[in-house]
């Protein structure tokens, strides 16, 4: 299956979450089936992550959003597995610091874009700026309003700078998150990871799906699309994640560069 035409966001179309099931797997029965896979895709991804850094003429920038809980961390962990720290680069977003704040929302943002030759990966990203800020009216309608024609025109100028970039939405179901809200509390070594605010914006998942509507159905675009992966399922999520950036860097198709001297004449003493 082409798991990109699957699950990409068609440029101009309205995303509907409520239609889109969060358990869906297709393509594959089972987890052991699934898992199969992954590892064949890390290997893959690591044999292509070589090629792009010995080129060193373009980038790759993966962006993860997804409600608390909704898997981000465990798709890095999972699927970057393989990477070679060196060349690959990931950037988590918080609140923006005072600093951050005294600048456009697109200026930490744009410090952390991979450089040619590099895999750079957002945990968060700029469109935080349209969800968080926009349910939470951190800042007024007119500001965040127009923020998705910026990221527009900011991705447009990313991809026309040889940065291939890749949307995903880790799409999960209320229900999965407050399991895994639950097994945070439960869990002593998972405890860390929940945190208050995670129960109020839980209270907001409407105005959420709403938010995630309409960045998804604006900034879905020809220059940087976005993917909504049925993630309530982790094997799932990380297989189909996995095979979209394999096969994206596959139809990049990053090559070795030619030596700029005569190798055949070099003689190792
Ligand atoms: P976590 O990913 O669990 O470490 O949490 C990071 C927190 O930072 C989340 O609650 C995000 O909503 C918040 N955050 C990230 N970017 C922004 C932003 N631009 N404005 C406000 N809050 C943000
Ligand atoms: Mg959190």
């Amino acid at each position: 299956m082409d798991m990109r035409k699957r699950f990409i966001v068609e440029p101009g179309t309205r995303v509907r979450l409520s239609g889109i099931d969060p358990g869906d797997t297709p393509g594959f029965a089972d987890k052991c089936e699934a898992e199969e896979t992954l590892a064949r895709n890390i290997q893959r991804l690591a044999k292509l992550q070589y090629r792009l850094h010995a080129e060193g003429r373009r980038a790759v920038l993966v962006i993860l959003q997804a409600m608390d809980a909704g898997g981000k961390d465990g798709t890095i962990r999972h699927v970057m597995s393989g990477l070679n720290p060196q060349g690959c680069r990931v950037t988590s977003f918080k609140a923006p610091s005072a600093e951050e704040l005294a600048h456009d929302f697109l200026w930490r943002i744009h410090a952390a874009v991979p450089a040619k030759g590099e895999i750079g990966i957002f945990n968060r990203s700029h469109y935080e700026d349209v969800l968080v800020v926009r349910v939470k009216s951190l800042v007024p309608r007119a500001v965040w309003s127009r923020r998705y024609d910026e990221i527009n025109a900011f991705e447009r100028i990313l991809a026309a700078g040889d940065v291939t970039v890749l949307k995903f939405f880790l799409h999960i179901s209320s229900d999965e998150q407050k399991r895994r809200l639950e097994e945070r509390l439960d869990d002593k070594t998972k405890n860390w990871k929940i945190s208050p605010s995670d129960v109020t914006e839980r209270a907001r998942w409407g105005e959420y799906m709403r938010a995630y509507e309409a960045a998804l159905s604006k900034c879905s675009t020809d220059a940087a699309p976005w993917f909504v992966i049925p993630s309530n399922r982790k094997w799932f999520r990380n297989l189909a994640v996995s095979q979209i950036i394999v096969e994206t860097l596959k139809s990049m198709a990053p090559k070795f560069p030619k030596p700029s001297f005569d190798v055949s004449k070099l003689k190792i003493v």
